[in-house]
């Protein structure tokens, strides 16, 4: 089989879909960006389009495609659940169908978890590395020895929905006290509205310390626990949360750090800021197909 020039890494959020060709060396070739909104004909005729026009109007050929999306996603590339995309995506296979009509490889899954590929580089063969993506949700991935882990439904690593004792909120996956609706961007909104103070102050509102104490709890108990699980060597914190202003990231390394077993993981364990790029989704699709080019997808 030749080996693939290049290939299309795609990255759907909440808000904006990127499009990047990236070559073997993980330079961009040719980027897109549009907004969700944008995409009126339906995610998929749209996506089969951009794709088309990849493929027809560069000069080096398209080998693969990944995707990643807010959703959960099947082996066979069925979408399970997406309720921050569009829920009457729910059941659509669409791995299948890009397969289909293009006859390249196609590789799809959760958003975070090509972020958390893009970011652990040249460890990822020999350690493990989990990421915590602070959006409106909070997202989670885990790699173990290079292997993303996915689990046997895809919902492997749903950490913001594990329910939290003594809350009751209703959660967008039908289940209530999901550790998300206390440790994420949404009860950063909910707070905040209802004090009528602005989002963006929340971790330097003098008014709000309090509420920081209790949001960075919750937070911490969801990292707390999946450290204790997998004892990882290295933890990535990132997510448009994580960036805003004043966000106590080094509050949090030392509440998790001193809630770990002593010494040994208490110590050793790195923790880092991301340093994902808005494009950082797209770079780690197109990573995830060039070390899985020998994988038939599409057979
Ligand atoms: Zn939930």
């Amino acid at each position: 089989m030749a080996r693939m020039e290049s290939v299309l890494g795609i990255d759907i959020g909440g808000t904006n879909i990127r499009l990047a060709q990236v070559d073997r060396e993980l330079k961009v070739l040719r980027s897109l960006q549009v907004k969700v909104e944008e995409a009126q004909e339906g995610l998929v005729s749209f996506l089969a389009g951009a794709v088309q026009e990849f493929i027809d109007g560069g000069e080096v050929p398209v080998g693969a495609i990944g995707i990643g999306l807010p959703g959960i996603v099947s082996g066979s590339g069925e979408i399970l659940s997406c309720p921050n995309l569009d829920p009457a995506l729910t059941g659509v296979n669409l791995r299948e169908i890009l397969v289909d009509r293009f006859g390249i490889p196609v590789h799809i899954q959760k958003d975070v978890n090509f972020i958390l590929y893009s970011e652990s580089g040249a460890l990822k063969q020999q350690d493990s590395a989990i990421g915590f993506y602070i959006g409106t949700g909070l997202g989670f991935a885990m790699m173990i020895k290079g292997q993303l882990i996915t689990g046997e439904r895809g919902f492997a690593g749903e950490l913001g929905h594990i329910p939290l004792k003594g809350k009751s909120g209703l959660c967008g996956c039908g289940n209530t006290g999901c550790l998300e609706l206390y440790a994420a961007g949404r009860a950063i909104a909910e707070i905040t509205a209802q004090a009528g103070s602005d989002v963006a102050d929340f971790f330097v509102n003098p008014a709000h310390v309090q509420d920081v104490d209790e949001w960075l709890e919750n937070l911490t108990l969801g990292l707390v626990t999946a450290i204790t699980i997998l004892d990882p060597s290295l933890v990535i914190v990132g997510g448009g949360v994580a960036n805003m202003e004043g966000f106590p990231f080094e509050k949090l390394e030392q509440e998790v750090r001193s809630r770990l077993r002593h010494p040994l993981v208490a110590k050793q364990l790195v923790v880092q800021r991301s340093t994902a790029g808005p494009l950082g989704g797209c770079l780690g699709a197109a990573m995830y197909c060039f070390d899985n080019e020998e994988v038939q997808t599409c057979v």
